[in-house]
This record gives C-alpha cells, structure tokens and sequence, in this order.
C-alpha cells in the first residue's frame, strides 16, 4: 500500500484528534526511522522522549520476545518474576520505596494526586485538600492529570476539573508560598518542564519548595515522566537537585517503546495512603510491561547509557548555542542534558515551518511550548549524529 492510501484509510476511521504529519513509519534501527517508500530519517524525538536506548536493541527484542512466548498478561490477582524484577530495578534506582505500575503517564500522574489526597486524609479526616501545581505544566490528559495542568486551553473545554487545585509560577517561589494554605496536600512540578518549552527548575527554587513542604507535611510530587530515566544525564532529574521527591512519576523512557508507567513514594507516603481497595488497574504491572522495566534498567548499566548522555549533552547544548548565536530568529537556547530547546522569535520564524521542511529534509523534530523546537534524541546518540543533525537543521533553517 502506498503511503498515501494508508493516511487516507487511517483518516477515514480515526477520530481526528492528532494533525498528523503525511508520513506513514515502517521501522527503524538505531537513531534513524524509514518510512513506508524507505526513505530515511534521522531521529531526534525518539517517539517523545522515549525510545532512550534506540530502534532495534537485540538484549531488549529477545528478552521480550522470550517473555511474549511465556506469559503476557496475569491481572494483579497474582505475582509473576519480571514483576518482582521490575519493581526492585524502579525502586532502587529512584531511591524511593514503593511503586505502583501504570499503563501510561497520565495514569501515574492519577495515582500520584490520589496518593497525595489520601495521605493527607488519613491526617486529618477532611476532603477539601487543595494541590499547588505550575503553569505551563504538562501532566496528562485525564482528569486528574488536566486538573494539574498549566494551560487553560486543554481543560477549558472539559471543566469542571477534578478541583482545589491553585496554580503558581514555574520557578517564583513568592508565587507558590502564597497559594499555600492548611489545605495544601501537595505541590506538583516537572522537574524540567517539557510540552512547555523545555524550563529546567532553578536549583533555589526547588530546594526551597522542598523545605517549604518539610516544614507544612506538603507532599512534593515530581513529574519525572519525560525528564527523568537518563534524559537529563542522571537517572531521573531530581537527582542533580540534592532533594528528593515524596512521590514520583515516570513513564516514556521507563518501558523503551511497551506502554508502561509507575508512581513511586517514599516510606512516608507508603505507610499512610492506598491500600487494598484504594487503586487499582487491569494491566498495570503485568509481566511483558515489567519486563521491558526490568531489561531496560540492565541496559542502562550494561551499555552505559548515562555516560554517553554526559558526553554528547555538552556537545548538543554547545552545537545549539553556535546555531543560536548565526540566527537573528533564534533568541535562546536551554535544557538539562539530552532534553533541548531552542527558542525562537516566531514574529520572524515559525518553529513549526521549521519542523516541516527538516522532515522532509529527513530530520525527526517536534515542538514545545508555542515558541521552541525540543531536542530529545534517543540516548545513544553519538556526536557524529549530533552535527549530521545540525547540518540537516541549517538545511531546513535556510530552505
Ligand atoms: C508525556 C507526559 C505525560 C503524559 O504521559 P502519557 O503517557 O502521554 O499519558 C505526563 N507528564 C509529562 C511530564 C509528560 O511529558
């Protein structure tokens, strides 16, 4: 089938909620995906943020192969290895120390708020608990997840929203601690905010929302669904902060490419929030999800992921800065390690024109916020790729 004949079967039957580019993938390997005519494509969305170890690892395909031939799927009735696996791999590696698995970002994000809720229920027997989150936030397009996230224009049209959820500055401390009340339960954040424009958090403003919550018993949740799992150059982001979360999401990178996401808390929050009958979810957990966990983690160890991501991020924030500086359009640049922005003066340029022609430049890129082009290579990117990416950028900036 042709390209063309395929987007237009697709298009007769999907409910129209994506404007997706006229492209139809076939497959991939490595840093670089082909589509159906064979052309080839250098990759840096990995599929946003989360193909980190690239297309086609044999360790990964064979160890979910293997899994597929075993067993699937077993409902949270029962137990299975890769469960345990995966679940002992996730917790030591965040350092926090209990998880619940998920299908998919929003749904940890869901977990996390009704963990919060419930913690500071069990406190205080009341259910009028207020959550601080930031503007310009993405968390997910469930309720709960929309409720947190700052843009009115994904949630204006479905409120009511889960409610008492007040939102403050990314970044301006004064802004939070005025929201805070003997209600607040939680303040949620991005760690590094990504649909937004790329906004890393300032070191200051984060250890002070951190004491601030110590002092109150306000929960800190921190998004780590696209920043963390490497991207940022440690294994989640808040790691290069000196703090730690009382909860913790991630999804993306955590299963490479098999829908998989998890909320993690620490002692506290585990000894008083869900408990049996509180949460739960048909396919969370089960054992071809938690194998792609458990065999991700070991080829992180295994193939060293985060010293490459430690090697080539200064290089990528080096090449974009010289970029930056040739381009009266371009007025910035920012990010925390593999996780990229560039910002634009869109009264001049569209990033969006720009993410057009490098596709069909065979350059893969997408856009953040209203004004950015992201950045998110899968995680074994060399710095080869790194100028081969550049080259085809200024191809595209100049076309
Ligand atoms: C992608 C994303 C989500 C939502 O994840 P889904 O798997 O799409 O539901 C939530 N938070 C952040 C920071 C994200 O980048």
């Amino acid at each position: 089938m042709s390209m063309k004949e395929t987007i237009e079967r697709a298009e007769n039957h999907l409910l129209h909620t994506y404007n997706r580019y006229p492209i139809v993938f076939d497959h991939a390997d490595g840093v670089r995906l082909y589509d159906a005519d064979g052309k080839e494509y250098l990759d840096f969305c990995a599929g946003i943020a989360v193909y980190a170890l690239g297309y086609g690892n044999k360790k990964y395909e064979k160890t979910l192969t293997d899994q597929i031939g075993k067993i699937t799927h077993i409902s949270n009735y029962y137990y299975s290895e890769p469960l345990a696996e995966a679940a002992e791999a996730l917790t030591n590696a965040a350092g926090l120390s209990k998880v619940f698995f998920t299908n998919s970002g929003a749904e940890a994000v869901e977990g996390a708020v009704k963990a919060a809720r419930k913690y500071a229920y069990n406190k205080d027997g009341k259910c009028d608990h207020e959550i601080i989150a930031m503007e310009h936030s993405f968390h997910g397009r469930t309720f709960g997840a929309l409720s947190v996230t700052g843009n009115a224009h994904y949630r204006e049209p479905f409120e009511p929203m889960i409610g008492n959820v007040r939102f403050a500055k990314f970044n301006d401390y004064d802004s939070v601690e005025k929201l805070v009340s003997d209600k607040t339960c939680a303040i949620i954040m991005e760690t590094v905010q990504g649909e937004g424009g790329i906004y890393p958090a300032d070191k200051e403003f984060i250890t002070k929302i951190r004491k601030l919550c110590d002092e109150r018993d306000i929960l800190l949740i921190l998004d780590e669904i696209q920043c963390g799992m490497g991207r940022c150059g440690s294994m989640f982001a808040f790691m290069q902060y000196g703090i730690k979360p009382d909860i913790m999401t991630t999804a993306k990178a955590v299963g490479c490419g098999v829908p998989v996401g998890a909320f993690l808390v620490n002692d506290k929050v585990a000894a008083s929030s869900l408990v049996p009958g509180d949460h739960g979810t048909t396919y969370g957990g089960n054992p071809l999800a938690c194998t792609a966990v458990a065999t991700v983690f070991k080829l992180f160890e295994e193939e060293k992921i985060l010293d490459n991501v430690n090697k080539v991020a200064p290089y990528l924030e080096k090449r974009l800065q010289e970029l930056v500086a040739s381009y009266d359009f371009l007025v910035g640049e920012r990010g925390l390690g593999l996780m990229r922005g560039i910002v634009f003066d869109t009264g001049k340029k569209s990033p969006g024109d720009v993410v057009k022609a490098a596709l069909s430049n065979g350059l893969v890129l997408i856009t953040a916020g209203s004004d950015v082009i992201r950045f998110l290579p899968p995680l074994i990117i060399s710095e080869a790729e790194v100028d081969e990416m550049i080259d085809k950028l200024v191809t595209a900036i100049t076309e």
